[in-house]
């Protein structure tokens, strides 16, 4: 039953065998002390073949929180970046360390980084500056961004249309939650679009509608682990393993199989970041369907 989309290398013979990219989840975070071998086992052992570790940590204190993770697991890749939470601790001195850092080998992108006015930890006028001078950060060091937008996608995407359209290097809206006009502007910056757990939610159908409109080759899916877990694992801890049910709900609104979905998101996230397939792939994980 599975498709087969173009470009697609792996063993899709009858729908067997299937695989899952976590484009976004904090695996450096306290929540995972005590079993962090574990989880990434699970994940694993649920399908996925590739994840993206964000680095934004704690905030300044640590700006290599991913690294390790990516240095140690060659399924792993890394990103360096100061969430617009911590943006009011970040000094000169921290930028100069965030561009070096953005040359290693395994950072593949910049991020989070971007506007947050739900929480308002830093005041706008900051998050926006500090958002604008590691724009020039990423732009440097030739890295797509990793973004992060909770209730500022007015001016989000009005600074990334003014400062990061002419890179032509896009990235990730991350735990995409805006309209689909927004969705589309950040398209036609060369975005792709990344869905979380709050997807999966039944308040959240006008999340699921604008995964529906949105052509399948610009989607992502992700945990934000160790946030935001899916329905049904709702109030827990969040954690890779978990990202299969994003793609479930998104395949109940495009009359899809989740394992179509988990394939065509792997295949996005690995055509925009020029990755080779993982030698070891596709462990035989079948994700069955939603029950929205
Ligand atoms: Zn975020
Ligand atoms: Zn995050």
């Amino acid at each position: 039953m599975l498709r087969r989309y173009k470009g697609f290398v792996g063993t899709t013979d009858n729908g067997a065998t299937v695989e899952l990219i976590d484009s976004h989840a904090h695996i450096d975070f306290p929540q995972f002390a005590e079993d962090r071998d574990a989880v990434l086992e699970r994940a694993r052992a649920a399908g996925v073949t590739t994840l993206l570790a964000i680095g934004s940590g704690p905030g300044p204190e640590k700006l290599d929180a991913a690294i390790p993770f990516a240095e140690q697991h060659d399924w792993i890749y890394a990103t360096v970046g100061t969430h617009p939470h911590e943006a009011k601790e970040l000094t000169p001195a921290h930028l100069e360390q965030l561009a070096t850092l953005a040359r290693h080998p395994r950072v593949i992108a910049y991020g989070e980084i971007g506007l947050d006015y739900f929480y308002d930890h830093s005041p706008r006028d900051v998050q926006q500056r500090v958002f604008r001078e590691q724009m020039e950060l990423a732009a440097t060091a030739k890295l797509p961004l990793v973004i992060h937008c909770r209730d500022a996608w007015a001016d989000c995407l009005d600074m990334l249309e003014k400062t990061w359209k002419p890179t032509g290097l896009g990235g990730i809206l991350h735990c995409f939650t805006s309209t689909l006009e927004d969705a589309q502007r950040g398209l036609d910056m060369g975005f792709l679009i990344s869905f979380a757990g709050n997807s999966t939610y039944p308040k959240t159908q006008n999340l699921r509608d604008v995964a529906k409109a949105l052509p399948l080759e610009k989607l992502l899916i992700e945990t934000d682990s160790p946030f935001l877990a899916p329905q049904g694992y709702r109030g827990k801890r969040n954690e890779p393993a978990y990202v299969g049910e994003v793609a479930k709900a998104i395949a109940s609104v495009r009359n899809l199989a989740a394992d179509d979905v988990a394939v065509a998101t792997a295949e996005n996230f690995r055509r925009f970041f020029k990755l080779a397939v993982p030698a070891v792939g596709r462990t035989g994980v079948r994700l069955g369907n939603s029950s929205l």
